[in-house]
């Protein structure tokens, strides 16, 4: 079905847009540097199948770590609550998703939550196959199930410039290798974690991610349970305890709704039994998240009383 333009998302879009001058395009992936600064588009999907969206809905974007949240359902899936949260824990750090300064100077072997990087690692780590390609195809299927498009896939360009910059990300890998988190070649994980970053998508395949999880893990328009209930619970609480980074609290108390967001700009919001959000702003604040979009979901939260609390 395609997503209808909205008059009304439209202007608040044309607002929001105004912010994407005080934000900047992250550059320490080199291929995201090509991203325009001032493009600001969102679709909206609701269980009926409807769609609503502003802006250019076209433009693919990579998820970064929006992709955190899918494969830590994978993983739950895959392992069970008991033996992920065995190697990650389930608090917010307060410090930026790439940090190293906790896994130091609270716990070497557990890194404190799976959305920041050295958690997301060590679940990617947990994610089962025969060998990468397997695990790799494995997550896509998964993503393309939730998408209901079976022509999502990963960015080459990008996964290929994070793989080639990534030193912090590996650095995390050997400091969790060192405690026994982690056991694969770091290379290998590297690999993996690059391209599950790199899968690329548009802003309504975003939104139809977001309702999966908004009603609890079932595809609304094939009434497919895609995710056990619990599994889409986890996810949830962690995209509001630390989806945004260590923007989280704020934006709890602004938007109110479970959302991750990416360093490409992305973010995927989930409003429970109501709506699914996709949105793509470049712009970046100094904490890794989308400018204009953090501003459009204020004023979307406002307009459509949004928040769950
Ligand atoms: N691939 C990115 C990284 O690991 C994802 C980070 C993000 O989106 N915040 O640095």
């Amino acid at each position: 079905m395609p997503c209808k333009s909205s008059e009304e998302l439209n202007e608040l879009v044309l607002e929001a847009k105004k912010y994407t001058k005080y934000g900047k395009v992250a550059d320490y992936i080199p291929e995201l540097k090509k991203a325009h600064p001032h493009d600001l588009s969102v679709a909206i999907y609701h269980p009926n199948g409807t769609c609503r969206s502003a802006g250019d809905i076209q433009q693919k974007i990579t998820l970064q770590s929006i992709s955190k949240v899918l494969t830590l359902a994978l993983a739950l899936i895959d392992c069970g609550e008991e033996s992920v949260f065995r190697k990650v824990g389930y608090e917010p750090t307060g410090d930026p998703f790439n940090s190293i300064i906790k896994l130091e100077i609270m716990n070497p072997t557990k890194p404190l939550n799976p959305m920041i990087n050295a958690g997301a690692l060590a679940v990617t780590h947990m994610i089962k196959g025969k060998n990468i390609e397997d695990r790799l195809n494995r997550i896509l299927s998964f993503v393309q199930e939730l998408t209901n498009n079976p022509n999502v896939t990963y960015s080459q360009e990008v996964a290929k410039s994070e793989f080639e910059t990534a030193h912090l990300n590996r650095s995390l890998c050997y400091y969790m290798k060192q405690y026994g988190v982690i056991n694969e070649d770091v290379e290998e994980l590297m690999d993996l974690y690059t391209k599950q970053c790199a899968i690329e998508m548009d802003c309504l395949d975003l939104a139809r991610i977001g309702i999966v999880f908004a009603m609890d893990g079932v595809e609304p328009i094939t009434n497919k349970r895609i995710i056990p209930v619990d599994v889409a619970r986890i996810c949830k609480t962690f995209m509001v305890t630390c989806g945004m980074y260590n923007a989280s609290g704020e934006f709890a108390v602004r938007v109110g709704i479970p959302a991750k967001s990416g360093v490409s700009g992305g973010i995927m919001g989930a409003v429970p039994n109501r709506f699914g959000i996709g949105i793509f702003g470049p712009a970046l604040d100094d904490k890794g998240n989308s400018i204009a979009g953090l501003k459009l979901l204020e004023m979307m939260s406002i307009k459509y009383a949004l928040s769950m609390f």
